[in-house]
Formats: C-alpha cells, sequence, structure tokens
C-alpha cells in the first residue's frame, strides 16, 4: 500500500456564474488540485492524505467535508479558533480570467507552528507532496520546520515531489523566492518545474538548462513543463522528450500543471518508468484544459489510460 501526503492551502474559490455579479463558491488550490487528481488515480487501497490547516467556522466545515467527499484522509488537519480559510475569485473580462485572493490571515499560514502534526501526517507516509506556494505561504520560522520535517522524513525513506509553482506576488521579493525554492529543490526526490515560470525567475535560457539546475541542486528526477511544447525528464542516466498532444480547443489551462504532477506521480509511483509517466501527466493536463474549471471528474477509462489503474 501506497501513502501520500500533499501538503498544503486550500481555498474557496468564487467563480463567476453566469450574471455579472453572481458567483459560485467551490475549493481549489495547487495541493489540493494534484490530491484531487491522484485520489481518482491512485488504486483504492492506497491512501492521498491532505494536510494543512483550516478555521472551525462553517466555510471551513464545508471545506473538510469536499476534502473528505474527495476520498482524501483529513486525520491531521487541525481546526484553529483564530482564523479561517483563505479565499479567492475569479474575474472574467472579455474571455480573460484575472484573480484577485484574500489570503494573507488564513489558518493554513499557520499549520507549521508546530511540527507534530506533519509529523504525524508523514508517519509511514512513501510520498510527501509540495509546492512553492506551500513555501510562500509559510512564515520563515515555519517553513525552516517543514524543511526540518522533509529532511527527518526523507532519511527514514520517504520521497519528496515538488512544483516549485513560482508566485511572485506569495513572496517578500524575488530573491528570497528563488533562494527557498531550490533549498527545498535539494530536499526533493522529484521537481516538476514550468519553464515558462523558471526563464522568468531563474534566467534559465533552455527547459534543459531547469533541469539541469533542479539536478545539479540535489532532485534525482526532474520533469520540466512547457504548456504545449515538449517535457523534458531527466535522471542521472537517461533523459526524455515527450510532446503533449495538440489541443485543438483550450477551455481552461487552470491545474494543468497540477493535474500533469498527479498524473506523472501517479503512473511513475505505480511503474516507475519515466517516459510513461510523463505521457500520463501530458495526457492528464490535455485532458483537463479541455474543461472549465481546476476540478475534472474523471470517467474510469481515462483513469485506466493514464495511470494503469484497474478497470
Ligand atoms: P503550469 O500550469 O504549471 O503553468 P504548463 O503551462 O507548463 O504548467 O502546463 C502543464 C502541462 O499542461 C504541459 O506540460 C502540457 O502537458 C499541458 N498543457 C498546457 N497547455 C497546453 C496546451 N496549450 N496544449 C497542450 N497541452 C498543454
Amino acid at each position: 500500500m501506497t501513502r501520500i501526503v500533499a501538503i498544503g492551502e486550500a481555498m474557496v474559490e468564487l467563480a463567476p456564474a453566469g450574471d455579472a455579479e453572481l458567483y459560485r463558491a467551490g475549493f481549489a488550490g495547487d495541493t489540493l488540485n494534484t490530491a484531487w487528481y491522484l485520489r481518482q488515480l491512485m488504486p483504492a487501497t492506497d491512501a492521498i492524505a491532505y494536510f494543512t490547516a483550516i478555521g472551525k467556522d462553517d466555510i471551513s466545515a464545508r471545506l473538510l467535508a469536499f476534502i473528505r467527499a474527495a476520498g482524501l484522509e483529513t486525520g491531521q488537519i487541525a481546526q484553529r479558533d483564530d482564523s479561517t480559510v483563505g479565499l479567492y475569485m475569479i474575474s472574467l473580462n472579455n474571455g480573460e480570467r484575472s484573480f484577485s485572493y484574500w489570503r494573507g490571515q488564513s489558518a493554513a499560514r499557520r499549520m507549521l507552528e508546530d511540527d507534530t502534526a506533519l509529523r504525524a501526517a508523514l508517519q509511514g507516509a512513501d510520498l510527501a507532496y509540495l509546492s512553492g506556494i506551500t513555501l510562500a505561504i509559510l512564515p520563515q520560522d515555519a517553513r525552516g520546520r517543514l524543511f526540518d520535517v522533509l529532511r527527518d522524513f526523507r532519511q527514514a525513506g520517504g520521497k519528496v515531489a515538488f512544483d516549485p509553482n513560482l508566485r511572485p506576488r506569495l513572496w517578500p521579493d524575488p530573491k528570497t523566492m528563488t533562494d527557498t525554492v531550490m533549498q527545498a529543490a535539494g530536499l526533493s526526490d522529484i521537481a516538476l518545474p514550468s519553464y515558462e515560470d523558471e526563464a522568468g525567475w531563474f534566467h534559465d535560457t533552455t527547459p534543459a538548462a531547469t533541469a539541469q539546475r533542479y539536478r545539479e541542486a540535489g532532485a534525482a528526477v526532474v520533469v520540466v513543463k512547457n504548456g504545449p511544447k515538449q517535457v523534458i525528464a531527466v535522471t542521472p542516466n537517461r533523459s526524455f522528450a515527450v510532446k503533449p498532444s495538440q489541443v485543438a480547443n483550450v477551455v481552461d489551462t487552470t491545474a494543468a500543471g497540477d493535474s500533469f504532477n498527479a498524473g506523472f506521480l501517479a503512473s511513475y509511483l505505480q511503474h516507475g518508468d519515466l517516459e510513461t509517466a510523463s505521457i500520463a501527466g501530458a495526457d492528464l493536463a490535455t485532458a483537463v484544459i479541455q474543461q472549465f474549471g481546476a476540478l475534472v471528474t474523471l470517467d474510469q477509462f481515462t483513469q485506466h489510460r493514464i495511470s494503469g489503474r484497474p478497470l
């Protein structure tokens, strides 16, 4: 049995629902999106847990119910008296989406005031999954605690997968972002960066240079996504390029990278083949960007095709 723990922030999402002033509430967040897809792709006997902190109010209870209904384990999610979940709102202007966030005081920012719950969540786990957003929302001392927990987890045989997901607006300054992301890369076994973000902030001139930088930082496996262009996967002894299928009708690219990561990890954990896993990641992202919203329910044939999970 495989156990995966995704660590991060889940938020309330308000999305336009037709009329100009009508919005529909849902839940999303990069690491939650990946956990949600992993749950659909991994065998039912495997466990996928989500680790975060929420409040004790009604909307927090609804988020918790949503995470549970998705089949994710929630046993170590702390419910705090002093804060609630973050919120973001999607605005549509001539078909272009823009985002506004209210997350500065969110409970998730306090999920590592003490590391007991995370250590308990990772007990016996095979893989911890986190992103640059997980790091960005934490105060510096909490980030240090997270790194210590990950170090101990790896020493005990656990693996760490990391998507740098660079979001400069969440960081005090670009240097703190790039330094912290590379520190996390040094604690990662699998790094899943996106070239466009990386080129902008690390000045990489090619996706291969991005892969090389993460390899040199310590990640054994690096998979560089690049929108519709080829994905590059690099390990100590092999490298592959995989071209995502062309999508004529891109409806909504939200969660393209998050779903890619889930498709890749589900396949890689089950079959251990880098090339097949890269194709699986791209295959899932292709399905997701052809529908609205971050969370697309996959039929069992798609689940089977992407991850090899039995029908
Ligand atoms: P992020 O969402 O993190 O910015 P990318 O834009 O690089 O990540 O996209 C992640 C993956 O989604 C790509 O590797 C690819 O498989 C798929 N993808 C994204 N945009 C397209 C597109 N226009 N056509 C086909 N596949 C795409």
